[in-house]
């Protein structure tokens, strides 16, 4: 196997952010025993770009969120209730649930796929890793309708979450569907096709 440069390796572990530097190229994290090939090119997890900024802005996009939903609620209330304590508790409770709400949505873990030599390893969660050799996966695109990266995976349509894979990052999601797509896939057999084989005619 060639020796590939250190610079062309995962630097980190997309699932911890753990420094993957100085080792082997297929191995495991040290930290949380992910099994990772560092050849892989990682979309989504702790790789996303931009962590930082976005990490800034969350809270405010929750606030901002829950203050919105608030004056909705309030408007509501306004007119639908007498106006008195029980209104205002009511106005409270939503507020509340919209912000929690809004926490749970900014802060969910992140999810990663991660195209390598040997196939995808789709992260899904603590509790759940899809990996799929080369031989079971389709060619990939985006499908704005459905929002996100589709692809056939052991016949079966698997969709990546242009929210929860990419924070809907179109370029991540670009690049994300030029890597799946620029591995080699088996080539087909004649079986799998849908046109009929051409039958060479009878000779003599
Ligand atoms: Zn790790």
């Amino acid at each position: 196997m060639d020796a590939e440069p250190e610079s062309n390796l995962l630097p980190i572990c997309p699932r911890c952010a753990y420094s993957l530097r100085g080792l082997p190229v297929e191995h495991r994290c040290p930290e949380c025993g992910l099994a990772f090939d560092r050849r892989w090119r990682v979309f989504g997890g702790q790789l996303l770009p931009g962590p930082r900024d976005a990490g800034a802005r969350l809270p405010i996009i929750g606030l901002a969120y829950a203050v919105f939903w608030s004056l909705v609620a309030a408007v509501l209330v306004w007119f639908a209730a007498p106006r008195g304590w029980t209104s205002w508790l009511l106005l409270t409770v939503v507020a509340a649930v919209t912000a929690l709400m809004a926490w749970l949505v900014f802060t969910k873990p992140r999810k990663f796929v991660a195209v390598g030599p040997e196939g995808v390893v789709i992260y899904h969660g603590p509790t759940r890793t899809q990996r799929f050799p080369w031989t079971q996966l389709g060619r990939a695109e985006f499908n704005i309708a459905r929002g996100g990266v589709i692809f056939l995976a052991a016949g079966k349509p698997l969709r990546l979450d242009r929210s929860t894979f990419f924070r809907s990052n179109y370029s991540e999601m670009d690049r994300c569907v030029q890597t799946l797509n620029s591995y080699p896939r088996p080539r087909e057999t004649a079986a799998s096709r849908n046109t009929p084989q051409q039958t060479p005619s009878a000779s003599t």
